[in-house]
């Protein structure tokens, strides 16, 4: 249970968010809008032609939306499903790479549906330039994707970051991302925001270095550790750099969130690894129900 031992003030502001109580997936549902495309680091498990790898499951393609289009969608869902709590977004690239697409439409969604709650999932990599800007939309739920805590392991993970117009390669620019993974971590603790951190499990590579990286997230604060499996499949094409690469089985990936589960730390096992797109409960996919072709028949009257 992931509401165990909090009190009332923090059960109060997870009870209606499927991803931060286990107790709420039932019941609740969120939705992703893809309004992100760009990105600004390269991931060895990631497939630029599909959604973020590190929020998504591979393989799917979201439909991108303009930040008006995104705001439309969220108005007309949030009427047909009123269990509809949580707006999410989550990609098809890193929402913080592109601030002013996914900021857009924070603004316009806060503006006409007040009671929907705010999230976001980024690599962290901005996450620093962007923390103010996060609390004072009132953004309260922030995933970080940290996959490790040493840069060393970091470069087999990721070949280049690019920071402030510039690309920078192996340990000189994972070393740039840890540094912003962490202050970013710190300064939601400081502002007050939940901070849920992904980690993707990958065998031979980080699968040994997550415990470490789960007591470092912990010591900083974050509230809950999502450790997903790496979904590698032929059929999504070649991985950048993890060609041949496979994932964990499902015991690896249970015994791993055992020996974090632990150390006490709150552990997320029901994450459905959902499309940037995704629309629903979780586990249930109602994406195609509310593609933009089925809202503008919807919604005739309709035009931007
Ligand atoms: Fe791909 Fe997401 Fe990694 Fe960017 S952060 S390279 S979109 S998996
Ligand atoms: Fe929640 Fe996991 Fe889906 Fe994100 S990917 S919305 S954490 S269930």
């Amino acid at each position: 249970d992931t509401t165990s031992g909090l009190d009332e003030k923090t059960k109060a502001r997870i009870e209606k968010h499927p991803c931060y109580s286990e107790e709420a997936h039932h019941h609740y549902a969120r939705m992703h809008v893809a309004v992100a495309p760009a990105c600004n680091i390269q991931c060895n498990y990631c497939n630029r032609k599909y959604d973020c790898a590190n929020e998504s499951r591979p393989g799917v393609v979201s439909e991108l939306l303009t930040p008006e289009e995104a705001a439309h969608k969220v108005l007309v869902i949030a009427g047909k499903i009123p269990q509809m709590t949580v707006l999410g977004i989550a990609g098809p690239g890193d929402p913080l790479a592109n601030p002013e697409k996914t900021f857009r439409t924070f603004e316009l969604i806060a503006e006409k549906a007040p009671d929907i709650k705010l999230c976001l999932s980024t690599n962290g990599l901005m996450l620093p330039d962007y923390v103010d800007r996060i609390k004072q939309l009132n953004v309260d739920h922030v995933t970080i994707t940290i996959n490790m805590v040493d840069p060393e392991i970091g470069a087999k993970i990721y070949p280049w970051v690019h920071y402030r117009r510039k690309r920078y390669r192996g340990v000189e620019g994972v070393k740039i991302l840890h540094e912003k993974q962490m202050e970013g971590l710190q300064a939601l603790k400081e502002a007050d925001i939940l901070c849920k951190v992904n980690s993707v499990m990958i065998p031979g590579i980080n699968d040994e270095h997550l415990a470490e990286v789960d007591a470092v997230i912990r010591s900083k604060g974050a509230f809950l550790h999502n450790i997903m499996p790496l979904i590698s499949a032929p059929e999504h094409g070649t991985h950048f750099g993890l060609t041949g690469q496979r994932g964990p089985t499902p015991k690896e990936l249970k015994a791993l969130q055992d020996k974090c589960a632990d150390s006490n730390m709150k552990m997320m096992r029901h994450c459905r690894q959902c499309r940037a797109d995704a629309v629903g409960l979780l586990g249930e996919d109602r994406s195609q129900e509310f593609t933009k072709e089925k809202i503008m028949e919807m919604t005739p009257e309709y035009s931007l």
